[in-house]
């Protein structure tokens, strides 16, 4: 099936040839037809399956012919302001035959740029929720011409709070319109927004083991280490690797910070990117990362969300996460329209039946490998010193050096100054030898009984009970014995609300403030392995909020609160009692 099979516009299909795209995506396959027959749509597909193009071609079918002030058809709503940049990008690069106008809008960005990029008349408003809120309060964002609003990462957009505002957007849309969703998941709330927004629609899944854009190229590949070396097994990976640009998933802020500083010291331009930041630092990440500056950006998944970067080579997941799906979106970053791609994941040993689980799920390979000993980044680093100085020798320029050749000439014979020559090429590459070797963890799992004789991870009750009890005591304390699957860094064990109420929280920050709901799940988000999900209810008074949280992590969310600062300010948190 060919672009043209789905019946889009000549402007269009111009479009998608100059740009590489051969064939739609199963998503695009699927959401296309469906659109252009105005029909309502939820459709549910992991990140990097090629959603922008199935809502945005649609839109730009719409469009009116050239000439005449544009007016605002299409309303795209997405979490971040990274993304209302990123979509706004990709759906100008669709309509470009087509003369769209489309506007990124979001808080951070002076409003009166957009006012008077929205005064001169677009097409496409991509927007975060409050921000086109407050363009709808102040009746700056026309809204009668909308013939369709999408919601892109809809699952986000509702875990970070923005419930109400996607109602009110809703509600103040024509009653006619065309709505469409996009969502990674498919919650109960999601649902509910549906029944009461959405005509008739159509639900569409595009299940995880399906192909993505071009072929799939992403090589997985896990290494079995100990927490204690994990920053040393990523040097050394990543040396052997060579990434052009790596993207390394870390499960909490302080992570990130730690792990951006041990890889500068190891001669990689590294990067932090995570919500502590404000949003200019990000931008300029961002930018940095683009532009080639950056070769590692170490992240929190909410901070990354949805990013599509071209240069990445490799994702690494510094922990196993959890979730299989996170796994999915954190990988659909590389590999896209048929590039080749890396996925590294550390793991502890414990950590291989959730390997298992992701297998299974995306019915995918990931191979287990050793980590690199020091003779095979010996062996590595002279195989790159070799290329460097071959590239040097069929330069033309070498005789300019040849004053330096004679003035050691007669000292030392020839051999012996290639050789200090080498010595400095190779320094000069950063290349680091650590000399100590790293065990591989999944060896010593064998002898402890971690694993079967089959060398498969051992299944069910994975933790042998003879070592249940001395685990407590690594566990920062805790008296909880760990629970099957999860194993995460704080002390809490076990993920999601398992059937009981949640656990609540004070936070003594409200409405005066300056405190959105998105404030909270942002701060909780990013400094524990808390998703998005397993955040609220949420409520946020004038003098202070109170948020939802597993029971069994409220001391864990607690701690690390007490840490950090909410909207720039130190906010006293604790148990919440009626
Ligand atoms: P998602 O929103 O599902 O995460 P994106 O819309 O960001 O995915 O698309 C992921 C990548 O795939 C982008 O780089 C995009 O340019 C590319 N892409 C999308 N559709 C196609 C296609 N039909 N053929 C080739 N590349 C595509
Ligand atoms: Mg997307």
């Amino acid at each position: 099936m060919t672009f043209s099979d789905l019946g889009l516009r000549p402007e269009l299909l111009a479009g998608l040839a100059t740009l590489g795209y051969e064939e739609p995506t199963p998503i695009q396959r699927e959401a296309i037809p469906l659109l252009l027959a105005g029909r309502d749509l939820i459709g549910q597909a992991a990140t990097g399956t090629g959603k922008t193009a199935a809502f945005a071609l649609p839109i730009l079918q719409l469009i009116p012919e050239r000439g005449g002030r544009a007016e605002t058809i299409a309303l795209v709503l997405v979490p971040t302001r990274e993304l209302a940049v990123q979509v706004s990008e990709a759906i100008y690069k669709y309509g470009r035959d087509l003369g769209a106008r489309v506007v990124p809008i979001y808080g951070g960005q002076p409003i009166t740029r957009q006012l008077q990029q929205l005064s001169q008349g677009v097409h496409v408003v991509v927007a975060t929720p409050g921000r086109a809120m407050d363009h709808i309060k102040r009746g700056t964002l026309p809204l009668g011409g909308i013939k369709i609003v999408v919601l892109d990462e809809a699952d986000e957009m509702l875990d970070m709070g923005f419930a109400e505002d996607i109602e009110e957007i809703l509600k103040s849309t024509p009653d006619d319109r065309q709505t469409v969703m996009f969502s990674a998941t498919v919650p109960p709330r999601i649902n509910g927004i549906a029944k009461r927004h959405l005509h008739d629609p159509l639900k569409i899944q595009i299940g995880l083991g399906d192909t993505k854009p071009g072929k799939v190229l992403v090589r997985q590949t896990a290494y079995i280490v100990q927490r204690s070396h994990k920053a040393a097994a990523l040097g050394r990976i990543l040396d052997m690797e060579a990434p052009t640009a790596a993207i390394v998933f870390c499960r909490t802020r302080t992570e990130v910070d730690q792990l951006t500083e041990t890889m500068n010291g190891r001669g990689y331009r590294a990067e932090s990117l995570h919500g502590g930041l404000t949003q200019e630092s990000r931008d300029k990440v961002m930018g940095r990362l683009r532009a080639g500056t950056t070769e590692l950006l170490v992240a929190t998944d909410v901070a990354a969300r949805g990013l599509d970067i071209d240069q990445l080579s490799h994702v690494v997941n510094y922990d196993v996460p959890s979730a299989p799906e996170s796994y999915v979106h954190r990988i659909g970053r590389v590999g896209r329209a048929g590039r080749e791609g890396v996925a590294i994941t550390l793991a502890e040993a414990r950590e291989q039946r959730l390997l298992a689980n992701i297998e299974r799920l995306t019915k995918q390979k990931i191979s287990i490998e050793k980590v690199p000993s020091v003779a095979d980044l010996r062996a590595r680093q002279i195989e790159l010193t070799v290329e460097t100085l071959r590239e040097a020798l069929s330069s033309d320029d070498l005789e300019d050096y040849a004053a330096v050749l004679d003035a050691l000439d007669g000292e030392f014979d020839e051999r012996t100054i290639a050789l200090a020559a080498i010595k400095l090429a190779h320094a000069a590459s950063g290349a680091t030898i650590d000399e100590q070797e790293i065990p591989d963890a999944s060896q010593r799992s064998d002898r402890d009984g971690f694993k079967k004789r089959d060398g498969k991870p051992a299944s069910g009750g994975w933790e042998p009970r003879d070592r249940g009890a001395a685990r407590g005591s690594d566990r920062g304390g805790s008296d909880r014995p760990a629970r099957g699957g999860t194993d995460r860094t704080g002390p809490r064990a076990g993920g999601g609300f398992a059937g009981g109420e949640p656990g609540r929280l004070f936070i003594g920050a409200g409405r005066k403030d300056g405190i959105r709901p998105g404030d909270l799940v942002g701060a909780i988000a990013n400094e524990t392995d808390l998703s998005g999900s397993e955040i609220g209810p949420i409520r946020v008074s004038e003098n202070f909020s109170v948020v939802g949280v597993p029971e069994d992590a409220v001391e864990h969310v607690i701690r690390a609160l007490k840490q950090t600062t909410i909207k720039g300010k130190k906010a006293t948190v604790r148990r919440y009692t009626e």
